[in-house]
């Protein structure tokens, strides 16, 4: 039976004008609406307790697991806004499921797809004035869920805490698409087989928290992993997927067992089949991507996920010069930015949503 949900509403919303401020110039991340989510679990009781709470920190007891072994994993999407006020998230159902997966992984319990969406549901209409207007901006979702019960032993917790904040985002590239350079990082994993790294966990972002910053103090955006075979299998980057263009249109995107099954990534595939491109789902080497580079046969790549939509790729920067390719001034693909189109239409209403992949949150005003 589907969760009930309570409500306290804040009394402490922020005023006006000074939600207008952030609205304005969110950024990413910094800014929290009014509200959040809050769903307990317990081995006895199950899923219980779902209810809307003012915005603010809870607190956590210092023996709680999650500080100590890391159980936790966490979801990521947007609302959007559209002309006629209405708001709407995009496959709200593939983060319910991919969350129930990562859940599997860390031993921690399922939350049902309906309670998960109308979470979000009970988020978004309570601060529905945070979702902004026009653009690319949209109101950034996270569920997240941790064990939370006081114990040091190393089992799997018997009490667990689902909660889900949201926080206005602006346009990930504010002055337009702009191509980046990616690290490539043969010293690091973020993943192994049998590990972690389908899981949407923070502990595989904690593991690439030190090659990023590497990546970071060699100018750039991000850091590509390899997986551990020693055949130099290309992986994703520290949050993101990556696919690849050849000339005669086909898309080529890497498959294994430890890549992040991500929703952005699996919907440009489907938008490109439409489009008439062929989409390869297998394993690709660095050699297959830098020859193909040098010989014309790959003429696009970019980076994929819910934050940035698309991240055109131009360039491999590395420790060892052989492994370095591309060319860091060289402008965005014609079918990257097509894709990237496409979904961004799709996800603000501008297009035709063929595939019925999105779920209105609110009513129009
Ligand atoms: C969330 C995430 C992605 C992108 O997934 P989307 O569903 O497209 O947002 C890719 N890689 C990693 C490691 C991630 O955590």
């Amino acid at each position: 039976m589907a969760l009930q949900f309570t409500s306290t509403p804040s009394t402490a919303r922020k005023a006006q004008a000074e939600r207008e401020a952030v609205l304005a110039d969110p950024g990413f991340g910094r800014h929290f609406t009014d509200h959040m989510v809050l769903i307990d679990w317990t081995v006895e009781d199950g899923w219980h307790d779902a209810r809307v709470e003012p915005y603010g920190p809870f607190t956590v007891d210092p023996a709680s697991a999650v500080l100590h072994y890391g159980q936790e994993i966490f979801e990521g999407l947007k609302a959007y806004r559209r002309e006629d006020g209405s708001v709407w998230t995009f496959r709200p159902d593939q983060n319910a499921a991919r969350m129930q997966r990562s859940a599997q992984r860390l031993a921690l319990p399922q939350l049902p797809t309906e309670d998960f969406v109308e979470s979000l549901r009970r988020l978004v209409e309570v601060d529905e004035q945070w979702v902004p207007a026009g653009g690319e901006d949209s109101l950034y979702l996270r569920p997240f869920m941790i064990a939370n019960e006081v114990f040091l032993g190393v089992r799997a917790a018997q009490t667990v805490l689902f909660s889900v904040i949201a926080s206005p985002a602006g346009p990930y590239f504010p002055a337009g698409v702009k191509p980046v350079s990616i690290w490539l990082s043969r010293e690091y994993a973020r993943a192994g087989k049998g590990g972690t790294g389908a899981a949407k966990c923070g502990g595989n972002y904690a593991a690439s928290l030190l090659p990023t910053q590497e990546a970071f103090a060699n100018g750039c955006a991000q850091v590509l992993f390899l997986d551990e075979s020693g055949d130099a299998n290309l992986e994703e980057l520290g949050g993101m997927n990556v696919v690849l263009v050849k000339a005669d249109g086909t898309l080529v995107t890497p498959r294994s067992e430890s890549i992040l099954d991500g929703i952005t990534r699996n919907s440009l595939l489907e938008l490109a089949q439409d489009m008439g491109h062929a989409v390869e789902h297998r394993p690709v080497t660095l050699d297959e991507w830098r020859d193909g580079v040098a010989s014309g046969e790959i003429v696009e790549s970019f980076a994929c996920g819910t934050a940035a939509v698309i991240t055109p790729i131009v360039a491999i920067k590395a420790k060892d010069e052989a492994d370095a390719f591309g060319d860091p001034d060289a402008p965005a693909g014609e079918v990257t930015m097509a894709l990237r189109t496409a979904l961004t239409d799709i996800q603000h209403g501008r297009a035709d949503d063929a595939h019925g992949w999105m779920t209105q949150l609110v009513e129009a005003r």
